[in-house]
């Protein structure tokens, strides 16, 4: 082609850019990488003819995926000049960051991080150009002969690290190289700021039976501030653990009796659980929910007729045998609910059937997965299934969305991020099932005026879904409510209800879990809240500190008082000074404190004493338990003022 291709960017301005010369040369500085004709290309590419295009700045999130994986190249090439022979095998960008995994005679120490990192530092100042190669595969494997991992991808034909069948792409900063798609930031120089951040074992393919490499995590960011309000947020949430909590208020542990994944909740707990736990199922029953129950395991026929042997095995305890008969620890509560429904000839008059369970189920997740409360293998769903006629889907789906926001409205958390998914790979049910079923929650969707956005094949194996994600105290999404649209477990029931015609027709089912499962939700609740609950969720509300023994009697009586009012008030009998005592309060974040001594006794008065150590003297003992019983009954987030 003849003449200077001309570029054309989305703002309307063309630019023509002289034979031969790469796209970077026509675009600003803050570029770090191009969309031409919508492919995501290096500044080098030069352009063949006319185009479309479009600058990648490394703030956005297609540029910070860049950038991460630039920064992975150069960690692994900073360790290759620390390790002469070190193996490498993959190193991708996640989220927040990249990791890469290396095969080591002598494997890095947490010590060893700021070593790397100084040598990752050394190669970013030497502003290595990132040059693209296509070679051969008899090439390539020769590029890499001392590296097994870089050499099973090529065997293996794996596209997705730049091994196809034709060439191999191949990235080359100086001397060293690494397989891949691309693209890259232009130079090592254009790196942001990062931080290696933590070491791990990762088996090679994810493959326990293959070797376990040694996985080096960093965090990379387009500047200096970005990277230091990152590892703010880091810090804030290592304070926030819900695990670390969780200890300290004495809520719940996972035994090592147990087997990974299954908690049990200490009386503390056990309190916070019954106080989420009664507020879900009367919110549920004053919206027209029933209430039912379902046994832990049943026969293996049932899974196979909801389809879940076929599409959820993994997932699953293994299969129990006895007395020629097989069993399965239920993975989810749906298939009982169906049995209920079908325990009676309905009629159109019976719809829609909302029924709802606190459903415990296991699910035999990867040990490797695990995290507390937020993943375990047992866990408690607010389980319910709204049995429906089709032509009451919409209206359904609306009415939870709306239950959905008032829920998580109490908790305060607003302003959802909405997702809606569509057919997974793995998938029961046809095509028509499936467009119908997706075209509902969107039309549930529009109607109800809520923004969303579209997540391809995150589907539920039995239908589409839309997932509800909200913002916590510390700025992080969580995914937590889940409504999914099926017409295929009625299906393969035979779910049927007699309609105004007399006639059979087939009910259709809503699944939903609003706030997921209560592990998961108290896990983030935990963390939200930093362990300070609302006082309605405290496990302990209010706690008396005794100054001396002789006051013990009267903290007990006022206890006792507390909890005739339906308040859950706690005694510190411990002998310690009143300092310690109230530092153990705040430990427990007990919501008020009150101290007792003499002028207490004398007085009937009490000094009241929150978690921010406001102190107010001279509170009528009565007032103090209207107010905070007010407070707890309103589901208050803030506590309650004392002072004038
Ligand atoms: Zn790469
Ligand atoms: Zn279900």
């Amino acid at each position: 082609m003849l003449g200077m291709p001309s570029l054309r960017f989305s703002d309307g301005r063309a630019i023509e850019l002289p034979q031969g010369e790469p796209v970077g040369s026509a675009l600003d500085d803050g570029a770090i990488a191009v969309r031409v004709g919508g492919e995501l290309r290096d500044l080098s590419t030069v352009p063949e003819g006319d185009a479309d295009v479009e600058p990648v700045d490394a703030t956005t999130e297609e540029g910070l995926h860049i950038l991460r994986h630039s920064t992975a190249h150069v960690l692994a090439q900073a360790v290759c000049r620390l390790k002469p022979g070190a193996k490498y095998a993959i190193g991708p960008p996640i989220e927040n960051g990249f990791y890469y995994d290396f095969d080591l005679d002598e494997p890095f120490g947490a010590e060893d991080l700021p070593a790397i990192e100084a040598a990752m530092r050394e190669i970013v100042a030497e502003d290595l150009p990132f040059v693209r190669e296509e070679l051969s595969r008899e090439e390539a494997l020769e590029r890499f002969a001392d590296q097994p991992y870089k050499r099973e991808i090529i065997e293996g034909l794996d596209e997705s690290e730049g091994a196809g069948a034709e060439t191999v792409s191949v990235y080359r900063n100086d001397g060293w190289s690494d397989l891949c798609l691309g693209p890259h930031v232009p130079s090592t120089g254009r790196i942001g700021a990062f931080k290696l951040t933590s070491l791990a074992g990762a088996y090679w393919r994810g493959d326990e039976h293959r070797r376990m490499l040694q996985r080096v995590y960093g965090t990379a960011w387009a500047t200096e501030e970005a990277l230091q309000e990152h590892l703010r947020r880091l810090e804030e949430a290592e304070k926030r653990d819900h695990r670390k909590l969780g200890r300290q208020l004495d809520l719940f542990s996972f035994p090592e009796e147990l087997g990974p994944g299954l908690a049990v909740w200490h009386p503390r707990g056990g309190v916070f659980r019954k106080q989420l736990e009664d507020y879900v199922r009367d919110l549920h029953l004053a919206r027209g929910y029933e209430l039912v129950v379902s046994p832990h395991v049943a026969r293996s026929i049932l899974w196979e007729t909801s389809g879940h042997t076929e599409k959820y095995l993994e997932n699953m305890f293994p299969r129990m045998d006895r007395d020629e008969a097989s069993y399965f620890v239920k993975p989810m509560n749906c298939p009982f609910h169906v049995l209920i429904y079908q325990s009676q000839t309905r009629s159109y008059r019976d719809l829609p059937m909302r029924l709802s369970e606190l459903g415990t189920v296991y699910r035999y997740e990867r040990v490797g997965t695990l995290h507390g409360l937020l993943r375990a293998r047992g866990i408690t769903q607010d389980d319910s299934h709204v049995i429906c006629r089709e032509d009451q889907l919409v209206q359904e789906i609306r009415g939870i969305f709306g239950l959905t926001l008032e829920i998580y409205r109490t908790f305060g958390f607003e302003s959802p991020v909405i997702q809606l998914s569509t057919k997974p790979g793995m998938a029961i049910g046809d095509e028509t099932m499936w467009a119908h079923a997706t075209n509902v929650l969107r039309e549930a969707l529009d109607e109800s005026g809520l923004e969303f956005s579209m997540a391809e094949g995150e589907g539920a194996f039995y239908g589409p879904k839309i997932d509800f994600h909200f913002h916590d105290a510390i700025g992080r999404l969580w995914q937590l409510t889940t409504i999914q649209c099926d017409f295929a477990l009625p299906e393969r029931f035979e779910m049927e209800y007699a309609g105004e015609d007399n006639e059979r027709h087939r009910p259709v089912m809503i699944h939903r879990a609003l706030l997921g499962s209560l592990e998961r939700f108290s896990g983030v609740l935990i963390e939200h809240y930093a362990g300070a609950f609302p006082l309605w969720l405290s496990p302990e509300q209010v706690r008396f500190v005794p100054v001396a023994d002789r006051h013990l009697e009267h903290a007990h009586r006022m206890a006792g008082r507390a909890r005739e009012l339906g308040l859950r008030p706690y005694v510190d009998e411990s002998s310690e000074t009143v300092g310690k005592k109230i530092r153990a309060a705040q430990l427990m974040k007990a919501p008020y404190t009150l101290v007792i001594g003499d002028r207490e006794v004398d007085s009937g008065d009490v000094s009241v004493r929150d978690r921010q150590g406001n102190e107010t003297r001279g509170v009528a003992f009565e007032t103090f338990l209207e107010r905070i019983r007010e407070e707890a009954d309103s589901k208050a987030l803030e506590q309650t003022r004392f002072a004038d």
